[in-house]
C-alpha cells in the first residue's frame, strides 16, 4: 500500500467536503484576553469569541499567583503516576476542594475532562455486571468512547427526551444495573437537561446517574457547582463529572461521587492509573480558580448579562440564534463551506475569531458558529461582533439563498 497517498486522498476528500479543520495559531496575552495575536502569513490582532475560558479565569491573578508559587515550591512536573510518587499535597487538596464543591464525599482528578469521562465510564460500565448504559443521543465524544470501551450494552435515548428514556428503562428488569449518562449544558446547542426528572426516573427504575457538568462548573450555582447545584440536585446525582479547563481556565478533569465509587475508579481505571499526574502548578492553579469562584459572584453575573446583551443585539438586527437557557449562543449556518467562509471573512476583514463548528462535532446540515460571550468582552467588542455578523449575514443571505431559511 502507498500509505502517503492514502493519507493524502483522505485529506483531500475531507477538504472537498468542507470539514477539513484548520487551527488558528493564537498567542494570548496575559491580561488582555479575549484579545490575542493570530499568527499566520500576516500577523493579526483578533478578538476571540469562541473560547471556553468562559470567565477569563485563565488570566486571573489568584490563579497565576498560585501557579507561580507552586512552580517555585515544587518545580515543573509531578514526576510520576499518582501511584508512583506523583500524588502531591496539591493533588490531595484539589480533590478535597472538588468534593466540597459538589457536596460529595470524594473526588478524583484526571489529566483532562475527556480522560475522566473515558476512564470513569469505561470502568463503571465495564465492571458492573451486566450494566446497561442509557446514553443521551447528544453526549460528548469522550462519553461515547468511554461507553464503547466498556463493552457494556448501550442504548441511546433521544436527546433530553424523558418519555424515550422511560420507555427504555421500563423494558428492563428492575434489578438489572443501569447507568444513565447525560450532560447538564450541552456544548453545541447550549440547552440544558431536565436533571430532576432524570433523577426521578433513575430512582424509579433503580439506575445510577452520570452527569457531565463540563460546560456548567464554575458558571452556575451559588458556588459554581453547576446546574445540579443551581437546582439543588447535587445529592441526587450519582456521579458529577467536570473539567478544570473551561470556566476554571486551567486544565484537568474530575469526577465527584461517593468515597466508595471514587476509590473503585481510582483502583480499576487504566486511564487514571497508568499516566503521569498533572503538574503541581496546574493543580494549584485549578484549586485557586475553584476556590475563588466558590465565593465570587461577579464573574457569573456579568457573564449572564453579556450573553443576554449579545442575544438582544442579534435580535435587533435579525441575526438568527438558537434559544436556550444557557450561555452558549449557536448561530446555525447549515452548510460546512459557507460556515467556514463566514469565519474566514470574520477573521480576515473584521479581526473576529470564531471557529466554524462542522461535522462530526455537529450533524451535517447544522454547521454553526458557536459564540461564547464572557465578562472580559467589552461593550466595544460586542458592537464589533454584531456589526460584523450583520454585514456578513446580509451579504451571504443575498448570495446564498438556503441560508435565508435559517
Ligand atoms: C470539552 C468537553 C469534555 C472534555 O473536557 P476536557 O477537559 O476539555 O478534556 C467533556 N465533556 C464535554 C461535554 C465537553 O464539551
Amino acid at each position: 500500500m502507498d500509505y502517503q497517498a492514502f493519507f493524502k486522498t483522505s485529506l483531500d476528500s475531507l477538504r472537498d467536503s468542507g470539514d477539513y479543520r484548520v487551527f488558528a495559531n493564537l498567542e494570548r496575552h496575559n491580561g488582555s484576553f479575549p484579545n490575542a495575536t493570530a499568527r499566520a502569513e500576516d500577523t493579526k490582532e483578533v478578538t476571540i469569541w469562541c473560547s471556553n475560558d468562559y470567565l477569563g479565569m485563565g488570566q486571573h491573578p489568584d490563579v497565576l499567583a498560585a501557579m507561580h508559587a507552586a512552580i517555585d515550591n515544587s518545580g515543573a512536573g509531578a514526576g510520576g503516576t499518582r501511584n508512583i510518587s506523583g500524588t502531591t499535597f496539591y493533588h490531595v487538596q484539589l480533590e478535597h476542594e472538588l468534593a466540597d464543591l459538589h457536596a460529595k464525599e470524594a473526588a478524583l482528578l484526571f489529566t483532562s475532562g475527556y480522560v475522566s469521562n473515558w476512564a470513569a465510564l469505561s470502568t463503571l460500565a465495564g465492571r458492573i455486571p451486566d450494566c446497561l448504559v442509557l446514553s443521551d443521543a447528544l453526549n460528548h465524544a469522550s462519553m461515547i468512547e468511554g461507553i464503547r470501551h466498556s463493552k457494556a450494552e448501550r442504548q441511546i435515548w433521544k436527546h433530553n427526551d424523558l418519555a424515550d428514556l422511560e420507555a427504555k428503562l421500563t423494558a428492563q428488569p428492575l434489578e438489572r444495573p443501569k447507568l444513565i449518562a447525560f450532560e447538564s449544558v450541552y456544548s453545541m446547542d447550549g440547552d440544558i437537561a431536565p436533571i430532576a426528572a432524570i433523577c426521578d426516573l433513575a430512582d424509579k427504575y433503580n439506575a445510577m446517574t452520570y452527569l457531565d457538568e463540563v460546560h456548567a462548573v464554575g458558571l452556575y450555582g451559588p458556588r459554581g457547582g453547576g446546574i445540579s447545584e443551581q437546582e439543588g440536585l447535587m445529592q441526587r446525582v450519582t456521579v458529577i463529572e467536570g473539567t478544570l479547563g473551561k470556566a476554571f481556565g486551567v486544565v484537568g478533569g474530575y469526577i465527584a461521587a461517593s468515597a466508595e465509587l471514587c476509590d473503585f475508579v481510582r483502583s480499576f481505571a487504566s486511564g487514571f492509573i497508568f499516566t503521569t499526574a498533572l503538574p503541581p502548578a496546574v493543580v494549584a492553579g485549578a484549586a485557586a480558580s475553584v476556590r475563588y469562584l466558590k465565593q465570587s459572584q461577579i464573574e457569573r453575573q456579568i457573564h449572564k448579562e453579556r450573553v443576554a446583551e449579545v442575544r438582544a443585539r442579534f435580535d435587533e438586527l435579525g441575526i438568527p440564534h438558537t434559544a436556550n437557557a444557557g450561555h452558549i449562543i449557536p448561530v446555525i449556518v447549515g452548510d460546512a463551506v459557507k460556515c467556514k467562509y463566514i469565519c474566514d471573512i470574520l477573521l480576515k476583514d473584521y479581526g473576529i475569531y470564531i471557529q466554524p463548528i462542522n461535522y462530526p462535532t455537529v450533524p451535517r446540515g447544522t454547521e454553526r458558529l458557536r459564540i461564547t460571550p464572557s465578562p472580559v468582552h467589552s461593550a466595544a467588542d460586542v458592537d464589533a461582533l454584531v456589526t460584523a455578523l450583520s454585514d456578513l449575514w446580509t451579504q451571504c443571505e443575498l448570495a446564498r439563498k438556503p441560508m435565508a431559511a435559517q
